[in-house]
């Protein structure tokens, strides 16, 4: 089935094989990675823009309910507002936080979609990231049935032990100063493996192959920066 939009020639959705003008595309050697995270039961998709990025996600949730997991990839996609201009009932907890409504997580976790994006892909076909709370990792494996993550090329690592670094490096500090959390990392920017009563590194996944409870895991490969 193909996804209907100017690159449909290139593009196909369950045969996401391309012609040489994108095989420099999010990596080196893109078509070992698709392969990779086939083998490994991903859906990949294939976007050349950001704006592809959110076309794609767009089409495929159609016109079900979808929940957001925290990220600055959705953020920075303008995915909430895409959503509901797009008419569909979207549950997000950076829109009406738990002190608004105490439930949000459970509703985000219980809809039809699960939208969000990875802290990490590796080359080796794995997905690496790490929560505070645990509700966004816990939407890509134990809630919504369908899960789509956007990723953008800055999050590629070669395996899950650069994964991991990259997002204790990058990743959690950035997060911590940008939610005025009092941890080491918001001041300085590198990860001390702290014991702050802020801390934001608490729960840890590597999901290697699609997670038995989820029908489809669509990830959305995108050429250019998003998020962080
Ligand atoms: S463990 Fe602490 S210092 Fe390290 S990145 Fe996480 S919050 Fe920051």
């Amino acid at each position: 089935m193909q996804i209907a939009r100017e690159m449909t020639t290139w593009y196909d959705r369950e045969n996401p094989t391309f012609t040489g003008r994108l095989s420099y595309m999010f990596c080196s050697d893109y078509d070992t990675l698709v392969q990779t995270l086939q083998k490994h039961g991903f859906t990949v998709h294939t976007a050349a823009s950001a704006e592809e990025a959110r076309a794609i996600a767009l089409t495929l949730v159609g016109t079900h309910s979808v929940g957001l997991g925290g990220s600055m990839t959705l953020a920075g996609l303008g995915m909430y507002e895409a959503l509901c201009a797009n008419g569909n009932v979207v549950f997000s907890h950076s829109v009406t936080p738990p002190a608004e409504d105490p439930y949000i997580f459970t509703k985000e976790n219980s809809a039809d979609w699960y939208l969000a994006s990875s802290n990490a892909i590796t080359l080796d076909g794995k997905l690496v990231n790490i929560d505070g709370t645990g509700n966004r990792v816990a939407g890509m494996f134990a809630g919504p049935k369908q899960v789509a993550l956007i990723i953008g090329k800055n999050k590629l690592a070669e395996d899950v032990s650069a994964g991991y670094q990259r997002i204790k490096q990058v990743v959690a500090p950035k997060n911590a100063k940008r939610l005025n959390r009092k941890t080491p990392c918001a001041v300085d920017g590198t990860c001390h493996d702290c014991n702050a009563a802020d801390r934001i590194c608490r729960v840890t996944t590597v999901i290697d192959y699609k997670p038995g409870w989820v029908k489809e895991l669509h990830l959305i490969l995108t050429d250019a920066e998003l998020g962080y």
